[in-house]
């Protein structure tokens, strides 16, 4: 244990030879950024959202009243807090576009590893005890197991799956595998299993689709090909909060790449410090809908901004 562990008490400690009251000076504010920057950069904040978050919170601390009710380490943890939560929870007021005219399309994208199918089958589950009539979509192709993956994922959630396979059986009552040949276009798929939806009544449909280790121009293609077949009513990145110093250049490619909707910060239940959620937030200006907190299907929560700002800076 560091002797000063939180921003606070790091910002007191700045603080302490502050005797004046009053407004924030530009010489006060000079050591507690360091501080901040410091802060933000132990809880792996990209280098560039540091800067341009600490110059925001040196603008808004200059000339900030210092009242006995706030000291001054105080007052600009408010701020860094405000300004973070103000980041994080940009559009946090739904935590998910449905569709007027079922089924609601949720296609799934992010690097492999990153957490989708584990994300498919724990959403699938989530809007199940909601009352939902979900399907899970197969539509990655490029991993030998992927498909199976999500039919175990399906199976333990109790969510049919749809799969390319021949006779692949699935869970949660119903026979879903597309009939007659396999086939290894997962656009194909996915637009079969929205036709397979539309029939059956299944009201949501979430799309697995593949991800490489690294951004990749064929795969993103080919979720782009994927999204303008059956256009989602949200495409969610799913971003593993232990990416760290990546996060923003992942971002970014699945950003421009797909241009999603929402964000799935997954793994925030290891030791990460969740600085990949402000910098995927600051980057794309996207939501953060969901965090995923474990491998179990109901380690999953609608994203608190607050409780990350916290984290954050905790
Ligand atoms: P995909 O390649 O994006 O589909 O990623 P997977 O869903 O296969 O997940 C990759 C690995 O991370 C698997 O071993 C999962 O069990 C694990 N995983 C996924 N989400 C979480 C999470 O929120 N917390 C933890 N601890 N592990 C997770």
């Amino acid at each position: 244990m560091m002797a000063f562990n939180s921003l606070t008490d790091r910002l007191s400690n700045a603080f302490k030879n502050l005797r004046s009251k009053g407004k924030l000076t530009d010489a006060d504010i000079d050591g507690t950024i360091r501080e901040i920057r410091r802060a933000l950069l132990d809880a792996d904040v990209a280098l560039d959202v540091v800067r341009s978050f600490t110059s925001r919170v040196r603008e808004r601390a200059l000339g900030a009243e210092v009242s006995d009710a706030l000291n001054p380490a105080q007052q600009v943890v408010k701020i860094v807090n405000d300004e973070l939560t103000e980041i994080l929870g940009a559009g946090v007021d739904r935590p998910l576009n449905f569709a007027k005219n079922p089924p609601t399309i949720i296609m799934l994208a992010g690097l492999q590893g990153a957490g989708k199918t584990t994300l498919a089958g724990k959403l699938g589950y989530w809007l199940k005890d909601a009352g939902h009539t979900p399907l899970l979509v197969a539509a990655d192709l490029q991993r030998p197991n992927a498909v199976t993956q999500l039919q175990v994922v399906g199976e333990r959630a109790g969510v049919p799956v749809y799969a390319p396979e021949k006779g692949v059986q699935s869970d949660g009552g119903d026979e879903v595998s597309a009939p007659g040949e396999t086939t290894g276009d997962p656009v194909k798929v996915a637009r079969d299993s929205i036709k397979l939806a539309k029939d059956k009544l299944y009201d949501t449909v979430i799309i697995d689709t593949a991800g490489r280790l690294g951004v990749d121009d064929v795969l993103m293609k080919q979720a782009r090909d994927i999204r303008d077949a059956v256009q989602p009513n949200e495409i969610l990145f799913v971003i593993d909060a232990m990416i760290g110093q990546d996060a923003v250049k992942t971002a970014k490619a699945f950003d421009e790449g797909v241009d999603f909707t929402g964000v799935v910060l997954s793994k925030l239940d290891g030791d990460a410090r969740g600085g990949a959620a402000l910098s995927v937030a600051s980057v794309t200006g996207k939501p953060i809908l969901f965090a995923s907190t474990g491998e179990g299907l109901k380690d999953f929560e609608v994203f608190h901004p607050d409780r990350m700002a916290s984290r954050i800076l905790d």
